[in-house]
């Protein structure tokens, strides 16, 4: 393809992409396909000639879109949000003009540059506290997920462990011995309803997890008390746990983790790693009222959030902040001759592959530099409020018809779980009405995605059976919330009248 060949196929391309968006709304969000749809609707090998750009962009309509979730549909609720915006688009599309895999600084400067600066207005624009910002020892990072950050974070946290104990014995095989014993036993720790990358960076670093209880009666919470009894557990059997994930705003509730409390438990045990995973729930910190949150973490090592979920910044984009930049670069650095050059000697400059586990890096900033111009924090403090107003509204429909259904948490960043009544039967025991109650739940929740109309995912909340809806796409709006909750009473009366 040759630029003016380039040029027609963009504006088409450009045409498509803003009709897809304009209509959205009017698509069913789940495709009604089976699964292996696509095979026999593409050929089986790559053709010997190239095609034309026509016959490609036709085969979009006929075999791609029937088999797409519409996560930018206001009517997808499930999961959290995955928030594009135009600005970020057009980021994305000279990301892909530079394509730079800009590890160290001279291999594009302008990516490090801007990545470093950019940080520092989101890590301001949330109110972090300063030692977070790359003037002092820390700095921010941008990476594809929250499950990369956690993984970078739980490593660099097994290193430095391992170095703090060990920095006594002399480079040897005493030493190395002495490191696979200490490996066996660490143990990374994160709530029973942290998010599973925590579990899955255990394994992949090759440490133990333990699961910090969080019931129903702390609200779903990990408590500074509950934090200190599995530390103490854990040391009581000769294991040594050197890292905890708090959650602000967790993936089943939108719980927060106590953070003022965990602040005083990061003081008794210096040698933890602290991350804050607020995946979703972070880009709330954009408006005043929810940054006195951010203020116990100047006790912890590292925080993250996905622009890429409410900040309308196209996937993939997960900011990650660290207290002490040498934290992950003593862990990560390593530079064999080809990776020399003298800007990096020099220690002047700043070489993103050093805080990191890849070693090519995306310009991802630009998407990002994009988005806070073009909206400006007000701008994007006013798509947080419309998600917290819509899940408001939600909330008081539910509570409107407590004779069907029972809200079990929330409404927390536009977050809200509830459960579909069952019959009360006389006699039964409590224990049979749960059963019961799950299972009219499930049956409801099953029913709305069986449709397509709408998505919704569920959870198991200490043992109840619980629908959760979020509605944070940037067009949400209160008349959808309502269409849902029309549905869900149809549903769950038919489940009823059914028994
Ligand atoms: N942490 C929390 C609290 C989440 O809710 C999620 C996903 O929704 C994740 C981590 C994983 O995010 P990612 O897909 O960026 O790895």
């Amino acid at each position: 393809m040759d630029s003016s060949q380039y040029r027609d196929a963009a504006h088409t391309a450009i045409e498509d992409i803003i009709k897809y968006h304009d209509t959205i709304a009017d698509r069913p969000v789940l495709p009604s396909i089976t699964p292996g749809y696509l095979r026999p609707l593409i050929p089986d090998s790559t053709p010997e000639e190239g095609e034309s750009w026509d016959a490609i962009q036709s085969d979009l309509e006929r075999v791609i879109v029937p088999g797409l979730t519409h996560w930018q549909s206001p009517k997808f609720m499930a999961f959290f949000p995955c928030n594009p915006s135009f600005p970020a688009m057009l980021g994305e599309m000279y990301s892909s003009v530079f394509n730079a895999a800009a590890f160290n600084w001279i291999c594009s400067p302008a990516v490090t540059e801007l990545e470093t600066i950019v940080m520092d207005w989101v890590a301001k624009l949330i109110k972090l506290p300063d030692c977070y910002l790359s003037q002092g020892e820390g700095g921010g990072i941008i990476q594809g997920t929250t499950s990369e950050v956690i993984v970078t974070a739980v490593v660099a946290a097994r290193e430095r462990i391992i170095r703090r104990r060990l920095v006594h014995i002399p480079e040897s095989e005493e030493k190395l011995d002495k490191m696979a014993e200490m490996r066996g036993k660490l143990v990374a720790l994160g709530s029973e309803h942290a998010h599973s990358s925590t579990q899955k960076a255990a394994i992949i670093a090759g440490t133990r997890f333990r699961a910090v209880p969080a019931p129903q009666s702390s609200g779903f919470a990990v408590t500074a008390a509950a934090l200190r009894t599995t530390i103490e557990a854990c040391k009581a059997k000769g294991l040594e746990p050197f890292y905890f994930t708090a959650t602000l705003g967790s993936t089943a509730t939108c719980a927060i983790d106590d953070l003022v409390g965990i602040a005083e438990v990061a003081k008794e045990y210096p040698d933890i790693w602290i991350h804050v995973d607020a995946a979703y729930a972070g880009s709330a910190l954009v408006c005043p009222e929810y940054q006195h949150l951010c203020k116990p973490i100047e006790a912890f090592d590292s925080f993250n959030f996905n622009l890429h979920k409410w900040l309308l910044v196209n996937f993939d984009c997960s900011a990650f902040f660290i207290k002490r930049r040498k934290d992950l670069i003593e862990t990560f650095s390593i530079v064999p001759s080809y990776l020399r050059n003298d800007f990096s000697e020099s220690g002047l400059v700043t070489d993103y592959r050093d805080w990191q586990i890849p070693l090519g890096r995306r310009f991802r900033a630009l998407k990002v530099w994009f988005v806070l111009r073009t909206y400006g924090a007000n701008g994007l403090r006013k798509m947080i409020h419309n998600t917290i107003k819509v899940g408001e509204y939600f909330h008081s429909l539910l509570e409107s018809r407590q004779d069907l259904f029972t809200v079990v948490t929330g409404p927390a960043f536009g977050l809200t779980t509830f459960v579909v009544n069952p019959t009360k039967v006389e006699g039964r025991t409590e224990a049979l009405d749960l059963e019961e109650g799950n299972r009219v739940t499930k049956a409801v929740y099953e029913a709305v995605n069986r449709k397509g109309e709408f998505f919704l995912t569920s959870g198991v909340l200490d043992g109840v059976y619980a629908i959760r809806v979020v509605s944070a796409t940037e067009n949400a709006e209160e008349k959808y919330l309502k269409l849902l909750f029309e549905v869900l009473i149809k549903l769950a009366e038919e489940e009823r009248e059914a028994k």
